[in-house]
């Protein structure tokens, strides 16, 4: 048993199974979501519930915050019942959301100010890594802080790496995303060239995953398209945000400027698929 107290704030297609990795390592767990309903399959796994983010962080040592974007975290932080507005200190709170470097560093320093850290640790891999506690954690804010939080970090992910300042996991993550965006859309555009031409979309893949090409984000992704399987693990819109989170960080180049309009096209009609829907956006 893990005598830390763990809050969580956040519990999407990522927080469940992350969180769960959490209750399965022994730790006390207490969850906040926005939307009450969601926190039930955490309830049955025994973690206890907090009315408000505020309340959460008075009762745990330790708060884990899985959100959206940065609106997200201005509700949680700064919203009614937010984490800042509650009389709490000596706590850490871990950001592993995909947000912006700018957002971490302001409530870094909000919360230094309220006498608490703030780190910002987002993640690379999907729910599949988060279901096997493999995903990869990036880490921006004070060194020795983040030392201190490594073990409970090390139970979600295989690695977790300190890359440098509040923000500086954030801009190692849009990096990664920006890539992954050009991944999706060059997987998308070879099937449809090959399928243009008479390859069947099986063969292809076959080829390209036996090929110095291959790896899992292909293999998955492949197999998506191959069975019209367009169930989100990662949204098409949450790409999107990452590519103009990436934009407002300086991406202006060739590749970073046609997947963006690219996303961006394909966003009203595919924006709660799964990213690799791209593909029946450029089929269009
Ligand atoms: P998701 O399934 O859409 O879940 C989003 C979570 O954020 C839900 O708990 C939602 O609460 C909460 N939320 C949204 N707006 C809020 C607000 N204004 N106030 C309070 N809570 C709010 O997203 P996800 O896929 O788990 O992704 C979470 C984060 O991880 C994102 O930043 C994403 O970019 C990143 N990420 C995702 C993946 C992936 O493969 N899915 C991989 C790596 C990183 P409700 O339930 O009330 O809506």
């Amino acid at each position: 048993m893990n005598t830390t107290k763990i809050g969580w704030i956040g519990l999407g297609t990522m927080g469940v199974p992350m969180s769960q990795q959490l209750i399965k390592a022994g730790y006390t767990l207490i969850v906040y979501n926005r939307s009450k309903e969601k926190e039930e399959a955490l309830k049955n796994d025994g973690a206890e519930i907090a009315a408000t983010p505020g309340e959460l962080l008075q009762r745990a040592d330790v708060v884990i915050i899985m959100v959206t974007d940065d609106k997200a975290i201005e509700g949680v932080f700064s919203g009614d019942g937010g984490l800042l507005n509650v009389e709490a200190r000596g706590k850490v709170i871990i950001n592993m959301s995909t947000v912006s470097p700018a957002i971490s560093k302001k409530i870094a320093d909000l919360c230094k100010e309220q006498g608490n850290v703030y780190l910002d640790a987002p993640v690379s891999g999907s729910v599949k890594q988060a279901e096997t506690g493999q995903l990869v954690i990036m880490i921006g804010g004070d060194e020795a802080e983040f030392k201190k939080v490594e073990p409970i970090l090390l139970r979600m992910g295989k690695m977790a790496t300190y890359v440098g300042a509040s923000g500086a996991g954030n801009t190692a993550k849009l990096a990664i995303n920006t890539l992954l965006s050009f991944h999706t859309q060059g997987l998308a555009e070879a099937v449809l060239l090959a399928k243009k031409n008479g390859i069947e979309t099986e063969t292809l893949l076959t080829l390209l995953n036996n090929g110095a090409l291959g790896n899992p984000f292909m293999k998955i992704k492949g197999d998506a398209i191959l069975n019209n399987n367009f169930k989100p693990a990662f949204t098409l819109k949450n790409i999107l945000k990452d590519l103009k989170l990436a934009k407002d960080i300086g991406l202006d180049t060739p590749m970073g400027k046609t997947t963006l309009a690219t996303f961006e096209a394909a966003e009203p009609q595919f924006g709660d698929e799964d990213l690799i829907a791209v593909i029946k956006q450029i089929e269009k």
